[in-house]
């Protein structure tokens, strides 16, 4: 057996347990080991029976007087009741479903169990110990016992793998690698920042022999992790260096020219971020740069600068969003926009394909590959392999949280093959990342920040709508409507698990709209919109929206990202309590887009502490920036980023959090690096490192 050994060929584990072991993405004997407790029940010292009280967490030994199993008549569930008994008492013990406990512990049997006291209802008033794990021993003292005694680790316990399990599987695994591990981290690094040394770190975080060593142990694996993503980040970063991209020159006179057409002044911060992009792009290696601005903040403008650069210089760009809404809505900006610039605009989703009207797919590809479309929208129809361009130079992302690596990793595949080139890559986000994520999992892109709203914009008003003043919102909003403004009605997500959540989404849709459409506002031009509509229908009713054809729109979340409709000024959000912080921010943000007065109306389903907390945080912060901290705070990193998809380690996870860990781990790659770009010096830390990188995707 070694580390790579697959589970499945460990005799103890059967079928149904590697299955189970699968779905946790446990494969092989290093998975196993890395599987980490994510807590230890401290049963370090002995209680004597008789000082046994409701409420304390005790670990006993003794002897079983008496086992047998009952079955309750009313629940159908069967109880395993016990009398254990030492020398100073005895005291009752019961389990719950699990009947062949009458024979594993069988009277007279010597036993160590460990659990929670409890006190009885009815039948079994008093005092007893709660389904207690249990260990039988062959004496009445300490020794080596793996499941109580000491400290014992508990397991995050999902997929019916229980921690009892896992500790009977890991012991005799751990004992066979005794000593025999090979440390991937170098002897000096360890040194240098009091690390314990692998075979110490793995047998000390499953079975600690006290709180300093596991807590020690933690943190060799915090190190070694958080070390590995610097690495793995560092590594690419370098790599990216060496490629070649398509040097795009700067053309002052034509992006005057643009900006000057333009209904408004540029912010100082689009300028800013115009021009660093505009200075990287100028470059021969690929640029890998993040756009960060709040909702509103004017990130289309940015990026058509920097397309109309490449344009003029004879290049393609590659503009992706990540709806067809939202494809389709910049397409008709962009040309918009750029109407008085001669250039050849596309759009391509999965449903449709047209350049000044529709086109054939075939047809369009081809154009595509022959370099005559200069700038190409769309969704992630974009990346399937068909599409070949001549000169591909940029790759823009939209409101995408992993920016595009992965997907010009893709557009690369064909394109670059013969070019030896890879595009340069903007991507752009409403969120922004904390400091230390850019300093990890983002540490090998660029920031640009549009940290300035474009003048004249008001703060949208937000507030909470108890039950009894939502007649009040309706009348306020045939006010509105009169004047010339428009509204989003928002219907909650529903989790539901017998349909898929975008049905269950659309009946919400439905009902809402039928409710509203025919009882509250008979006389406003009411229309629907959701996922499962059609791209032709989605696309007639976003055109009279703009056109102002449609008073009130009823939506899925379909409209979270990005759409821009300066007159719409309110915003209801039913069942906001079902909604995360960032997505709620990204529906306010769908208002509030012109000098008029906005509105966000929130209702709640279900009242709950961590609701509170959350809508308040809406109530009281402005900017999308202070909400991603509170909604970090909050939620953590892996909910609000959808980290937790990439395959990051738990412990990675929860270390991410530790700002001087994060700055030591990537203070210490950097030197490694400095030194020894390849790693040729440590040979297993450089395959520890290609491996992490095999499981973690950063997409
Ligand atoms: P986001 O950053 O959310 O993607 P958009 O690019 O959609 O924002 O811009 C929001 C709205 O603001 C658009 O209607 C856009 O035309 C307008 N806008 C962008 N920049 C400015 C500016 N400097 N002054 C006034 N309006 C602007
Ligand atoms: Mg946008």
């Amino acid at each position: 057996m070694n580390l790579s050994t697959p589970v499945k060929e460990l005799s103890r584990i059967g079928p149904q347990y590697q299955k189970k072991l699968k779905k946790l993405g446990i494969e092989t004997v290093r998975d196993l080991l890395f599987h980490f407790p994510h807590r230890y029940e401290d049963f370090s010292t002995l209680t004597k029976i008789s000082n046994a009280k409701e409420g304390d967490t005790i670990y006993i030994q003794g002897k079983v007087l008496e086992i047998k199993n009952t079955i309750t008549w009313k629940r159908r569930m069967a109880i395993t009741e016990a009398i254990i008994e030492d020398d100073s008492g005895s005291i009752k013990v019961l389990w719950f479903n699990q009947p062949y406990l009458a024979d594993t512990l069988k009277q007279g049997s010597l036993v160590c169990l460990a659990g929670k006291v409890a006190v009885g209802k009815k039948s079994y008033s008093g005092i007893y110990l709660s389904s207690p794990i249990y260990e039988k021993i062959s004496n009445l003292e300490k020794k080596n016992l793996i499941h109580t005694g000491g400290l014992i680790p508990v397991y995050p316990e999902t997929e019916g793998l229980s921690s009892r399990w896992l500790r009977y599987i890991l012991r005799p695994i751990l004992n066979q690698f005794k000593n025999s591990l090979k440390d991937p981290l170098p002897k000096s690094l360890r040194e240098k920042n009091d690390l314990l040394i692998l075979n110490e770190a793995i047998w000390q975080i499953h079975f600690p022999e006290s709180k300093k060593l596991a807590k020690q142990a933690r943190t060799r694996f915090s190190f070694q992790e958080l070390f590995l993503i610097q690495l793995n980040v560092l590594r690419e970063k370098m790599r990216l260096k060496k490629e070649g991209s398509l040097a795009i020159p700067i053309d002052v006179k034509i992006i005057k020219k643009f900006v000057d057409s333009l209904p408004f002044k540029l912010t100082d911060a689009q300028r800013k971020s115009s021009w660093q992009i505009l200075k990287d792009t100028e470059k021969a290696r690929p640029m890998n740069r993040l756009l960060e601005g709040d909702v509103g903040s004017g990130k289309t403008i940015v990026a058509i600068i920097a397309s109309l650069g490449a344009a003029k210089a004879g290049f393609q760009t590659a503009f992706m969003a990540p709806t067809e809404i939202l494809a389709k809505q910049h397409f008709n900006t962009l040309k918009e926009t750029l109407k008085d610039f001669k250039l050849k605009i596309g759009l391509l989703t999965g449903h449709e394909v047209r350049i000044k009207r529709k086109t054939s797919k075939k047809e369009f590809l081809e154009k595509v590959k022959q370099g005559k479309i200069d700038i190409v929208v769309g969704t992630h129809a974009l990346i399937q392999k068909e599409v070949k361009f001549k000169k591909l130079a940029l790759v823009i992302v939209d409101e995408q949280h992993r920016f595009g690596i992965e997907q010009r990793a893709r557009l690369c595949r064909e394109y670059g093959k013969e070019t030896k080139l890879v595009p340069h890559l903007l991507s752009m986000t409403a969120t922004p990342i904390p400091r230390t994520l850019a300093l990890t999992l983002y540490g090998d892109l660029d920031l640009s920040i549009l940290d300035q709203m474009p003048k004249g914009r008001k703060k949208v008003i937000t507030e909470l709508i108890p039950p009894k003043k939502r007649k009040v919102v309706y009348t306020f909003i045939r006010k509105e409507v009169k004047k010339g403004k428009q509204v989003f009605v928002i219907c909650p997500r529903i989790e539901d698990k017998e349909t898929s959540q975008a049905w269950s989404d659309v009946k919400a849709v439905k009902k809402e709209y039928e409710k509203l459409s025919k009882k509250i506002f008979p006389k406003l031009k009411v229309s629907m919109l959701h996922g499962k509509m059609k791209s032709k229908e989605k696309e007639e009713i976003m055109k009279k929206l703009k056109n102002k054809k449609i008073d009130i729109l009823v939506s899925t979340s379909v409209v979270e990202v990005g759409i821009d409709i300066p007159d719409a000024t309110i915003m209801i959000i039913e069942g906001s309590d079902r909604f995360g912080l960032s997505q709620l921010h990204q529906f306010r943000g769908r208002v509030g887009r012109s000098h008029a007065q906005s509105f966000c109306f929130l209702f709640v389903d279900h009242w709950s502490p961590k609701t509170k907390k959350r809508l308040k945080a809406l109530l009281s912060s402005e900017t999308g920036f202070e909400l991603a901290e509170k909604d970090l705070e909050i939620r953590g990193p892996g909910e609000v980023f959808g980290v937790r998809q990439w395959g990051i380690p738990d412990l990675a996870m929860s270390s991410l959090g530790d700002t001087a860990l994060v700055e030591k781990t990537r203070a210490c790659a950097k030197e490694i690096l400095k030194n020894d770009p390849n790693l040729k010096k440590e040979p297993l830390l450089r395959k520890e490192v290609k491996d992490f990188g095999k499981r973690i995707h950063l997409e």
